[in-house]
């Protein structure tokens, strides 16, 4: 798609915005609060936030981080989250090769930004955002690069054949190793990109894991307080986060190892 400077303005200022109700969303999801009724308060003093204190980003930086009311600190997770999301949009934007496609890649991204960090946070996926994730790479695979295509049997055998490793662990581990939901976050994933490209997204995660797990066991070792009470409470680590950011590496940054193995096309 030809796309000039002002629609990646406006691309940026659109995912800044999602970015900020994502947030909410995570805020709220499964807490029995509405997402489009009620006014977002502060945490701490529950004083009803104006627009002046919503606008994603940048109210964070005007108030340096703090409640106007009360001065308590605001997560850094809201302005990140915003960033990351403006970001995505311009980077969706630069890729898709249709105005649908990247409606269609935008909402898919958004949706694993909300697995990865509510993953994090509670050790769980929602069904219903493994649900949506399904649903828009199946659509995403069926359109093709524009109009309905059937796709090869290589592009259909991707989700599957990239899902069963994981399927695979957290069966013979009982689920203690690998939950069954991170199976279900690779099996779009393996739609999304493609066999070669899946696969590359998967080892990718593997590594980014082990990497960080060896990090936290030296810092253990070292004996920083925080990351040693961190990893007492739980010693277990969520893997959907690393499959999300190896599949965004893959996307993004066209790594892909496997691209010059014949079968794989
Ligand atoms: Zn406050």
């Amino acid at each position: 798609m030809e796309v000039g400077a002002s629609s990646l303005i406006v691309a940026a200022l659109f995912g800044a915005i999602i970015g900020s109700f994502l947030n909410a969303l995570l805020y709220r999801f499964n807490t029995g609060l509405s997402i489009a009724r009620g006014r977002s308060r502060c945490m701490r003093c529950g004083h009803t936030l104006t627009f002046f204190d919503l606008m994603p980003i940048i109210s964070y930086l005007g108030l340096r981080g703090r409640c106007r009311h009360c001065g308590t600190r605001i997560s850094i997770q809201y302005p990140l989250i915003e960033g990351i999301a403006a970001l995505v949009s311009v980077a969706t934007l630069l890729t898709a090769p249709t105005p649908l496609l990247y409606v269609l890649w935008f909402c898919t991204w958004m949706t694993l930004l909300f697995i990865l960090v509510y993953d994090l946070r509670h050790m769980v996926i929602p069904w219903s955002a493994s649900g949506t994730l399904a649903a828009l790479s199946l659509v995403i695979l069926f359109l093709g690069s524009g109009s309905f295509v059937i796709p090869g049997i290589w592009a259909l055998m991707a989700g599957p054949l990239c899902a069963l490793p994981l399927f695979l662990i957290s069966l013979f581990s009982g689920g203690r190793a690998m939950g069954w939901g991170d199976g279900i976050v690779m099996l779009p994933l393996g739609w999304l990109l493609g066999l070669s490209a899946g696969a590359s997204a998967l080892m990718m995660a593997f590594w980014i894991g082990a990497i960080l797990g060896l990090l936290l066991m030296l810092f253990q070792f070292l004996g920083w307080k925080g990351v040693r009470s961190r990893l007492t409470m739980s010693s277990e680590i969520p893997f959907a986060p690393f499959l999300v950011l190896g599949a965004g590496i893959a996307y993004f940054l066209h790594v892909d190892f496997f691209s010059n193995l014949p079968l794989l096309f």
